[in-house]
């Protein structure tokens, strides 16, 4: 039984019950109840829905607070942050940012705490694997707020992709140090990881190692992008998949 298994799909006075396995593990991950689905999202927190995304995005955090290079950033001009969308939401959507607060409460927890950051990989794998059958989709969006915050919480997204083989993670960072130091220390990323080295500056391209694959790198641009959705009248990726592509090296979004 592999981890997008889903074994029972029945449904009951209009309401689902699915049950889900991980790979490896022969147990069961989750049978999705409203109760149920409750307390994973007590675990691991709230998924972000981006009407851009085709398919499920791991919960967001808040933005500046949740970034660690991205807030410092945010003061710098020529920035990408320094007119960073999500914060915008938050000012404009405050049950979004309050959201986004409470999910990152939901990994500090994780952070300190063995046993949580067990619940909290569980229940998130379970809440993408769900939502994925859901939608017939396999391409997950981390980070649409946040980034990474350090080591222990790459560990822990990395554990929750392992855990879903049959989905396909797009992790965007600006903790590009972070992802090197991991890369130099012998971090074996999955089949089934992206990482997307955001830049730090407008119309400038980052410069990425060779010598440490996985990762694609992502700029911002005031003038051409080879991203579809960045043209004004497009409003979702749709079948474009380029930013999941393990053979796509660079891609471009116009600044918005
Ligand atoms: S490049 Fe393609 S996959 Fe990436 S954000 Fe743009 S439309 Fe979506």
């Amino acid at each position: 039984m592999s981890a997008h298994t889903v074994a029972t799909w029945t449904s009951r006075s209009g309401k689902h019950t699915v049950t889900l396995y991980a790979t490896g593990h022969r147990r069961r991950i989750a049978r999705f109840t409203p109760a149920r689905r409750a307390r994973l999202v007590q675990s691991a927190g709230t998924l972000t829905h981006a009407s851009k995304m085709p398919g499920p995005c791991a919960p967001s955090l808040p933005a500046g607070k949740g970034c660690p290079t991205g807030a410092r950033l945010m003061s710098v001009p020529g920035s990408p942050c320094a007119s960073c969308y999500a914060a915008r939401l938050q000012v404009a959507y405050p049950s979004a940012g309050r959201a986004w607060e409470r999910n990152l409460e939901a990994l500090r927890a994780a952070l300190a705490d063995p046993a949580a950051a067990r619940r909290w990989v569980y229940a998130l794998a379970a809440l993408l694997l769900e939502d994925a059958a859901r939608l017939g989709e396999t391409r997950v969006r981390w980070f649409v707020s946040g980034d990474l915050q350090n080591a222990r919480h790459l560990a822990l997204v990395l554990r929750v992709a392992r855990l879903t083989p049959a989905l396909r993670h797009r992790i965007p960072t600006q903790e590009q140090a972070l992802l090197k130091r991991a890369m130099r220390k012998g971090l074996r990323t999955p089949a089934n990881v992206r990482f997307q080295v955001s830049t730090p500056r407008v119309d400038r391209l980052t410069v990425w190692p060779q010598a440490l694959p996985g990762v694609q790198v992502t700029s911002v641009s005031t003038g051409a992008y080879s991203c579809p959705a960045s043209a004004p009248t497009v409003k979702a990726c749709g079948g474009c998949d380029l930013c999941w592509r393990q053979d796509v090296a660079t891609v471009t979004y116009r600044l918005h």
